[in-house]
């Protein structure tokens, strides 16, 4: 079987010791395996986004060791294709607009510690409601979301009776491995009704990174566990666009001292900071534990 992987960064920030475990488990499981490691540049947030973090993400990336085919994919020249799948959707009656801020979601909701999935504080469906009232195409750029509970019916089957999956080959963040199920009700409670169409993006990163991760025929995705629970709604939204499920490897994150996690500010970590006090690609390694 091919084994193709890959490393998904934004530039909106320097890499730190989090991502080049990413990376490297990525490259490592790649070579092991006779595979491929392709380089993504997660670019549609172009108001973060900066070409010299970029630049910085390929030097940052070759002084690993870490080579990937040229020209490197960018999604910010992918926009069409988006707005492609967001027009399926949207004829099949699963998206619709929404224009709740955060103070208006937050004003809907009782309880907010109780309702919170892996794409934020799950939507109380405000809008959800005014669904067949507005079946009217929205302007491209303004806010949508996804029926999560219409997704479940999709292929014809009875609500809740839909079970989606996945095969993990790193963990969970509470050991989880193997074959991880899960039913169309969970999604509703757990996830709700994600936003696919970001205001003023047409986009938002679960679809991107789904249609990109089949484009690039991604077989292997390798990635930290922060992401487990948000690996249901791309499982999700691969079934919804007749796209293949990748197998996915989580792996545990790389934390400081006091056991925070990493974040893209946190410059002490990062690998430029690393260089340019004179590490090695070896320090990066046995700091990272590989
Ligand atoms: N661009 C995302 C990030 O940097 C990629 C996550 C993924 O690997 O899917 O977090």
């Amino acid at each position: 079987m091919a084994h193709i992987e890959r490393f998904a960064p934004s530039p909106t920030g320097p890499l730190h010791l989090g991502h080049a475990y990413s990376a490297l488990t990525a490259w490592d499981r790649a070579l092991a395996n006779g595979g491929a490691f392709l380089l993504r540049i997660e670019d549609i947030d172009q108001s973060r986004c900066r070409p010299e973090w970029e630049q910085q993400i390929f030097d940052d990336l070759e002084w690993l060791g870490i080579y990937w085919p040229k020209p490197v994919m960018r999604q910010s020249t992918r926009l069409p294709i988006y707005r492609r799948a967001i027009d399926d959707l949207w004829r099949e009656g699963l998206l619709y607009p929404c224009n709740c801020t955060r103070k208006d979601i937050a004003e809907a909701i009782c309880a907010p510690q109780e309702g919170v999935g892996p794409d934020g504080v799950i939507y109380p469906g405000t809008c959800r409601d005014k669904i067949n009232a507005c079946r009217e195409y929205p302007a491209p750029f303004k806010p949508l979301r996804l029926n999560m509970a219409m997704a479940g019916f999709y292929g014809d089957s009875r609500v809740g009776d839909e079970v989606f999956y996945f095969t993990e080959t790193g963990g969970g963040p509470k050991g989880e491995s193997g074959l991880i199920e899960f039913t169309a009700e969970e999604a509703v409670k757990n996830i709700g009704d994600i936003v696919l169409a970001r205001r003023g993006m047409g986009t938002s990163y679960h679809l991107s990174v789904v249609l990109d991760d089949a484009f690039q025929g991604i077989t292997h995705v390798t990635r930290g566990q922060d992401l487990f629970e948000t690996t249901k709604i791309h499982v999700i939204l691969q079934k919804l666009l007749g796209l293949p499920t990748p197998v996915y490897h989580h792996h545990a994150l790389i934390r400081d001292e006091s056991g925070k996690r990493l974040a893209k500010r946190d410059d002490a970590r990062a690998i430029a900071r690393f260089r340019a006090e004179g590490a090695g690609p070896a320090d990066i390694r046995r700091m990272v534990r590989l």
